[in-house]
Parts: C-alpha cells; structure tokens; sequence
C-alpha cells in the first residue's frame, strides 16, 4: 500500500473503505473496477525485473492483491490474505502457528468444518487440541496449557450463536503467550472488528457474508501484525491454497454492498427472532438481539447489530425440526449461509453432522436460518406456514 492510500484509509469510515481500499482506477486504462487478471505468469523487464512486484500467480495476482487491501482495511489490520476457501485458511493459519506438540483450545460450538479440522487432520500431526465454553473466560483461562499456542473463538458461533467477549478471552489468551484466533464469519467486519478488541488473527469464510451472492467459496486471515502476517504469507504461498483471480473479483465485488446487506439481514433476523419467540411450536429461540439471550449484553458492547443467523429449537424433537425445514419455501432448504437469499437447514443432519458424538454436537432439533434480504413480511407468511 502507499502512503498515499494509508493515509487515506485512516480518515475514511467502512462503507467508503468497503467500495474503495486497495481499489485505485486501474493505472493502464482507469478502469473503475479492478480487472480480473486471469494470468497464471507476468512477462520481466529482464531477468528479476518485475512489474509492480508481480513474478507468478500463486505468489501473488494483482486481483487478489486489491481483494487482500481491502480486508486488511476493513478489520483494520495491515495483512490480509485471500484463500480458496475458510478451511484453506484455516489450515494456512494452523500451519504456521504450530508444531507437533503445540496446543490449541478450541469453542465447545464451533462451525463443524473447523472441529473436523482439529479432530481429523492436525491431531493426526501432533497437535493438541481441548474443548472450552469461550463464552466463560475462567472456563478458557482453565483449558490453558503449557504448550497453548492458541486460543481460538467464533462468535457469534454456528449454530448456537453463542457469544464470547473477545477483549476478555484477548487477555486470557496474552497472559498465556497465545495468539487469539477470531472466526468473525458470521458477524463480518462491518458489524465486530476482533483486531481492535485484541484478536491477533480474523478468519473468514468468505463464502458467506462477505461474498453475500452463494456464488463463491473463499477464505481469509487478517492480522495486524506485520511479521505474522508475513509468515502466513510465506506458508500461503509455500501451501499454495490462494483464491483465484475471478474468485478475489468476486468477493470483492460482494464487500461493495456488505454495509446495506448487513443492516437489512440484521433488521428482517431480528423480526423472525421476535416471530419465533412468541411461537407455540417453537422452545427455545438463539439469536443475540433477544434480551433473553445469555450473551445479549456482551454482544451489544462489540457488535454493531446482531447478525442474520437465528436457531431455532422445535417442540416435537427432531422429526418435527426436519418437516420444518421440508415445508419451507422461500427459505431453501441448504447448506451454508450469508447469501441474500433465506436458507433453513438442520444442523444435526446437515452442516454439523461431522460433531455427532463429540463435545460440539448440536440438538437434534435445531433448525438454523440465514435469513436473507427479500421483503420480510413474504419471509414471515413462509415461516409461519413451514411450522405449521
Ligand atoms: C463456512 C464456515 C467456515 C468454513 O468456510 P468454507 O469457505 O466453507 O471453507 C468456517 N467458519 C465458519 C463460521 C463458517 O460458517
């Protein structure tokens, strides 16, 4: 980045950093948008003489390059790195944080992929790994080892939108030498920004929000550390899971709108959280707006808004969750999250299929909506009818 554009940024609030930071009009034919530079190699003035510092695509495209300013700038951190998918980063992240030995405490509802990750793949090269309650800082300070080199949290948390107070587990974890890992997926840097409370990593699946159209998979990590962000960096580009040139064009392309996206997510989340509140068939409702909410309080404090995710549990146990999810219309029945479209699935069976048995299984009858941007009184008749 330039001074220029630092400078910039530093007086510029989110909305105008999500449409502008690390977008300049393209130098050769100003170009508005950045081009979708689908090259794999970059011709050189001679031998080691690269055009703006670009050599081979893997290292770096000029594409992600714009996409990578933009989310270093938007969780106001200096780094930030594209990948092809949340769990491609997730795994750059745990490479280059540990070794064989290491220890990590992990949250008792964490996204199921994440928990597959720990239990299936860096357990088998060594690396320790214990469950904890992140929304209890004592529960973390108690899961601490000797050899913890990281504490990581989500919240709000999948499915169960849990909360954690990040700034208290942020000391828990300095105290303890290890660096605070924040999966900020489901709040997204508009509505929570981890670094500014003392995160020391974000990580997102830029799948979801950030992407916002269910048109892409990506991931990312942010750090305002400057020699962490230079060794994720290296093992990025030792690893080689990097987000493609269109990939980076299109979560680019979805981050314009995250701010208007978010309030409306935010706004028709909180109307189904009420509706599902009141409801007959309905037990229990997770959603962080709730004054009800166990979390409601610590989540006011460092979020923007509440988010769009909401659980929901249903009177009848599992089989009726299931006919809930198979009755609705608009709210499609699928995987995922974050898009502007409502999706409804049941996280026992579907995304979370992966923690039955484990310290992070779900209820089994639990229904997750994403709820999206359509016009919520549409949303509200569908619900409605789906519980019948
Ligand atoms: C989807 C998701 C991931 C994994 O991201 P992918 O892009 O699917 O690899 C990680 N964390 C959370 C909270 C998620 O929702």
């Amino acid at each position: 980045m330039s001074d220029q554009h630092t400078d910039r940024n530093a007086v510029q609030r989110f909305e105008t950093l999500a449409i502008h930071a690390g977008q300049e009009p393209d130098a050769a034919t100003g170009a508005v948008v950045p081009p979708i530079h689908q090259v794999s190699t970059f011709k050189q003035d001679g031998v080691g003489g690269l055009r703006g510092g670009y050599e081979y695509s893997r290292s770096a495209n000029p594409t992600r390059t714009a996409l990578e300013e933009n989310l270093a700038a938007l969780e106001g951190g200096r780094r930030g790195l594209a990948f092809a998918s949340g769990l491609a980063a997730e795994d750059c992240l745990l490479r280059t944080l540990l070794t064989p030995g290491d220890h990590v405490v992990i949250p008792n509802d964490a996204y199921g992929g994440t928990f597959r990750l720990f239990a299936k793949v860096a357990e088998r090269w060594g690396v320790q790994w214990s469950v904890a309650d992140s929304s209890d800082p004592a529960a973390v300070r108690a899961a601490l080892r000797p050899r913890t080199k990281a504490v990581w949290v989500e919240t709000p948390s999948n499915p169960l939108l849990g909360i954690t107070d990040i700034a208290a587990v942020a000391d828990v974890a300095r105290t303890a030498g290890a660096r605070l890992v924040v999966d900020n997926t489901f709040a997204s840097p508009y509505l929570q920004q981890p670094l500014a409370l003392g995160a020391d990593v974000v990580v997102h699946s830029t799948t979801k929000y950030m992407g916002g159209h269910s048109d892409v998979v990506g991931g990312a990590l942010i750090t305002a550390d400057t020699a962490l962000g230079e060794e994720l960096a290296f093992h990025q580009n030792a690893m080689g899971a990097i987000a493609g040139p269109f990939d980076s064009w299109l979560v680019m392309r979805g981050i314009k709108t995250l701010a208007v996206r978010m309030d409306r997510h935010c706004a028709n989340a909180a109307r189904i959280a009420e509706l599902l509140a009141a409801h007959p068939k309905v037990t229990r409702v997770y959603y962080p707006g709730l004054d009800s909410h166990p979390g409601h309080e610590t989540a006011a404090k460092q979020m923007r808004d509440f988010g769009g995710m909401v659980s929901f549990q249903v009177a009848g146990g599992e089989e009726a969750a299931v006919e809930v999810c198979n009755r609705a219309k608009l709210f499609t029945l699928g995987e995922s999250l974050g898009g502007v479209e409502s999706l409804i699935e049941h996280p026992g069976r579907m995304t979370h299929a992966s923690a039955a048995g484990s310290a992070l299984e779900v209820p089994s009858d639990l229904v997750r909506l994403s709820v999206g941007i359509e016009a919520i009184d549409d949303l509200v008749e569908d619900l409605t009818r789906a519980l019948g």
